[in-house]
């Protein structure tokens, strides 16, 4: 079984619209792929791209959220909505998993009604910033660098309240720390190493630790430019990462976030759904069942914020 924190098959599919989600072999995940591979549940990000206006950000998420119920779940009932951990555990043999995650909180504006409605439609891990700075946070792009604002302090504690994870993939050095020393839940859905590849997107030595500490989700990412300087990458590079965290003592921190359909740093040997499994085999030459396991969903599981269904 295989959890994935990170895809961007909405974006995609927003931006082209003439994509299928059932079959197009353009989308790295999709459906005919998916039903091939051992991925279990998959998260699925709302990812509003900056060229949209300010006024349109929050319509344009709304439109992703459409996308996922009628593109994904409604053509689909093998593929189940994630809303919860138990919804995890209860997935039969051969059923999948979606659950909705928000990448960048430019969509909420300064609108706190705007991130309850997200959460009440599904969203579960919220990422407070993309790489630019928006009323939450600078993102990791900005080169002010600030944390979190007021407003900002206002969306983890929200978060906190509805026991939602905290994403600090793509935040600001100032604002990953503001988030540990507030966040209940934090969690990296999509980052690497940066003493191994220095790229701003990555996590430093003292952040990894912070993360291990709290036991908190990181997701490993399968972006060639975040895994190697030369921006070229194949999987024993992925492999390295997950070495460098094991070595920190982060067994029960690691997972995987893909980034598929997020980016063009392709994997060499990685690229998509239909490498998955390939991947994970490779993985199993190097260390015991019990270890890959904790990588590919239990960690994930474990760490998901527990929130009975009642929540509103
Ligand atoms: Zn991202």
């Amino acid at each position: 079984m295989i959890i994935d924190a990170h895809c961007d098959a909405l974006y995609k599919m927003w931006e082209h619209p003439e994509l299928s989600f059932q079959y197009s072999p353009e989308l790295g995940v999709n459906y005919e792929k998916w039903k091939k591979n051992h991925v279990k549940v998959q998260c699925f990000a709302i990812y509003v791209p900056e060229y949209v206006h300010e006024d349109s950000t929050f319509q344009v998420a709304l439109e992703m959220v459409d996308l996922f119920y009628e593109r994904i779940l409604k053509p689909n009932p093998d593929i189940k909505w994630i809303q919860t951990q138990q919804d995890i555990l209860n997935l039969k043999e051969n059923e999948k998993g979606a659950m909705l995650t928000l990448e960048g909180c430019h969509p909420i504006g300064e609108d706190l009604v705007k991130l309850k409605s997200l959460i009440r439609l599904g969203v579960r891990a919220v990422g407070l910033t993309w790489n630019q700075a928006n009323a939450v946070s600078d993102g990791i792009g900005e080169e002010r660098g600030a944390g979190l604002s007021s407003f900002g302090k206002q969306v983890v504690e929200l978060l906190n309240e509805h026991n939602i994870w905290t994403d600090v993939s793509h935040l600001s050095y100032q604002g990953f720390w503001d988030v540990m020393a507030l966040a209940k839940y934090p969690m990296a859905s999509h980052s690497n190493v940066y003493a191994l590849c220095p790229h701003p997107r990555n996590l430093d030595d003292k952040q990894l630790n912070a993360l291990i500490e709290r036991k908190a989700f990181i997701g490993v990412t399968f972006v060639s430019g975040f895994l190697h300087e030369s921006k070229e990458a194949t999987p024993s590079h992925v492999l390295q990462h997950i070495q460098y965290i094991l070595q920190l003592g982060g067994e029960d921190s690691l997972g995987f976030g893909s980034d598929f359909d997020g980016t063009t740093m392709i994997v060499d040997g990685l690229e998509d759904y239909e490498d998955y499994d390939t991947f994970i085999s490779m993985l199993q030459a190097y260390y015991p069942q019990n270890l890959i396991n904790k990588m590919t969903h239990e960690n994930f599981i474990r760490t998901f914020p527990h929130r009975s269904p009642g929540i509103l």
